[in-house]
């Protein structure tokens, strides 16, 4: 059994780049499960098929083989055998992931592949129901946040470095979008875990989030 963390936090609250870090750090596997939550959403979107329609979404699910590779350290997905890694940041595909992911069979799906992770390695495992479903056991469990305007803000700059054309008001309002659909969903909302340590990053610098993270995570880890 590998030792597990478990980050969760709404979307542009630093956990993926802060994750990959601390992981680094420390010598985990750092996994980035809304990676996986995107592959299905891709693969929706490339269907044509509405998100939000669940028979239909749930009907398409055997057609669906994910799985993760590490080249480098680095996480890479892949959809039927493809790499799809660039392709699930498609802003287009964030939305598809986010109403997907409310979907009980959707969740189910992934469900395995990510407690197959956990128990094989240590791993640092980032999304918005680990600590509180996928890995309730977890060694240390952390839920990471900020201002919306402040994850918006990091994630418009993300998206402009990677060349998408977007402007800050969709971004924001995606961001405030995103938040509602996920912490409002019947199933695995995004919510702190009851045992978990709660961190906001909205006035600290990347190097500040860093040490925080890793101060608490070392602090709880033996
Ligand atoms: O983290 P990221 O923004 O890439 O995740 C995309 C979407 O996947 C999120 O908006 C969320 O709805 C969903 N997700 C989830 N559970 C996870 C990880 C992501 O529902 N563990």
């Amino acid at each position: 059994m590998g030792k597990n963390i478990a980050i969760d936090g709404p979307s542009g609250a630093g956990k993926s780049t802060l994750a990959r870090k601390l992981a680094e750090k420390l010598d985990f596997i750092y996994v980035d499960t809304g990676a996986l939550y995107r592959t299905v959403g891709l693969y929706i979107f490339r269907k044509g098929i509405e998100p939000t329609d669940v028979d239909a979404v749930a009907a398409v699910l055997p057609e669906i083989h994910v799985m993760i590779r590490f080249i480098n350290g680095e996480q890479h997905v892949y959809l039927n055998g493809e790499d799809v890694s660039k392709d699930i940041r498609l802003h287009e595909v964030s939305q598809y992931a986010s109403l997907t992911s409310a979907i009980p069979a959707v969740r189910q799906f992934l469900f395995e592949t990510q407690r197959k992770l956990a128990a094989e390695n240590d791993v640092i495992m980032d999304g918005r129901d680990i600590g509180t479903v996928v890995l309730p056991d977890a060694d240390v469990k952390i839920f990471l946040t900020a201002r919306a305007e402040v994850r918006a803000e990091r994630r418009y700059r993300e998206l402009l470095e990677r060349g998408q054309q977007v402007s800050f008001e969709q971004i924001l309002a995606d961001v405030n979008r995103r938040d509602e659909q996920d912490m409002n969903r019947p199933v695995a909302p995004l919510k702190p875990a009851e045992d978990g340590v709660i961190l906001d990053t909205s006035e600290c610098s990347f190097d500040e989030s860093l040490m925080l993270l890793y101060k608490t995570v070392k602090e709880r880890l033996n």
